[in-house]
């Protein structure tokens, strides 16, 4: 299967550069022209882009000022920006590195040093986002790992913590699947339990892996009784699944969750998150498979 192009925007007021530039990239890249700055700064806020290339001089709003608007904005001040430019005095050239340009070529360019560039930066922003992949999300799961899930978290506690809920939630007597059956049917479970719980969940809904069988889940709701019903949902919905081990043996688990909503004296997620962690306890203490409030 051949891989999406990648897309690459072309800033130029000249049309003739634009041609230029749109034989050389056209046939290996997914190339949009834009003819202003203007123009430019609309195509990237509403399209998804891998690099852009920008001109610097230009009537109204030249490329140095393109470049600033786009690195102030979170959808796009990753988009790598390389500047062709006419200018090539030094003054110009370290201007373009100040605003936020990853790369300088002076026109007029030569093509196969031009490409090269383009796909170095390529390869630069595809590595980059895998690293930030990787480091964001569970390799087993597939779901936020404890890094990743924090940060969420945290950022969401300092943006709306009026009716903020945390649920802890962790599997029951999970030592036993692993001693009974090994780990990676233990892993399986594990899995089967996040896609399980994944499947009751919204996508705003903030749901992360903590450490091995232990999750969390963290959201806004107007409603306690739509908190409970879920978690309740989830509790079912775990119990009633089976999976099969090596030798078809049936294997079947629980959970249990404890949770808690934000009070106007909480003082953090992680106060949040210890009483969720009470009630937790709370529920493994009073028998498992089963959801408690702390209010
Ligand atoms: P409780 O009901 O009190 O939660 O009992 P538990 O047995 O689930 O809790 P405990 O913390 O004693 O054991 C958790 C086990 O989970 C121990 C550890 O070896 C196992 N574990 C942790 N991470 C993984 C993993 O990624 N895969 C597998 N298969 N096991 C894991
Ligand atoms: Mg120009
Ligand atoms: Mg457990």
């Amino acid at each position: 299967m051949r891989e999406k192009k990648r897309t690459i925007l072309v800033v130029d007021d000249t049309e003739t550069n634009i041609d230029i530039l749109l034989n050389l990239l056209g046939d290996d890249y997914d190339v949009t022209v834009a003819l202003s700055g203007e123009n430019a700064l609309e195509i990237a806020d509403t399209e998804s882009l891998d690099l852009i290339l920008l001109d610097i001089m230009m009537p109204k709003m030249d490329g140095y000022e393109v470049c600033k608007i786009l690195k102030a904005n979170e959808k796009t001040k990753d988009i790598p920006v390389i500047f062709i430019t006419a200018k090539t005095d030094e003054d110009s050239i370290e201007r373009a590195y100040e605003v936020g340009g990853i790369d300088y070529v002076t026109k007029p360019f030569k093509p196969r040093e031009l490409t090269a560039r383009v796909k170095t930066q390529l390869n630069l922003k595809f590595l980059i986002e895998h690293l930030e992949f990787i480091a964001s999300y569970d390799e087993m799961t597939g779901i936020y790992n404890r890094r990743k899930f924090f940060e969420l978290a945290e950022k969401r506690f300092e943006f709306n913590a009026d009716d903020l809920y945390v649920a802890m939630i962790d599997i029951d007597k999970f030592k036993l699947i692993n001693d009974m059956y090994g780990h990676p049917t233990g892993d399986a479970v594990i899995r089967k339990v996040t896609q399980t719980i994944s499947e009751h969940l919204e996508s705003e809904l903030i749901f992360g892996r903590l450490g091995g069988e232990e999750f969390a889940i963290v959201c806004n709701s107007q409603s306690l009784d739509e908190i409970t019903k879920k978690l309740e949902l989830i509790r079912v919905a775990v119990s009633s699944f089976e999976l099969r081990s090596d030798n078809n043996e049936s294997i079947k688990c629980t959970i249990s969750a404890g949770y808690a909503k934000a009070k106007s004296e909480t003082k953090n997620l992680d106060a949040l998150l210890k009483e969720a962690d009470v009630a937790l306890y709370e529920a493994k203490g009073s028998g498992r498979n089963r959801v408690i409030f702390r209010s």
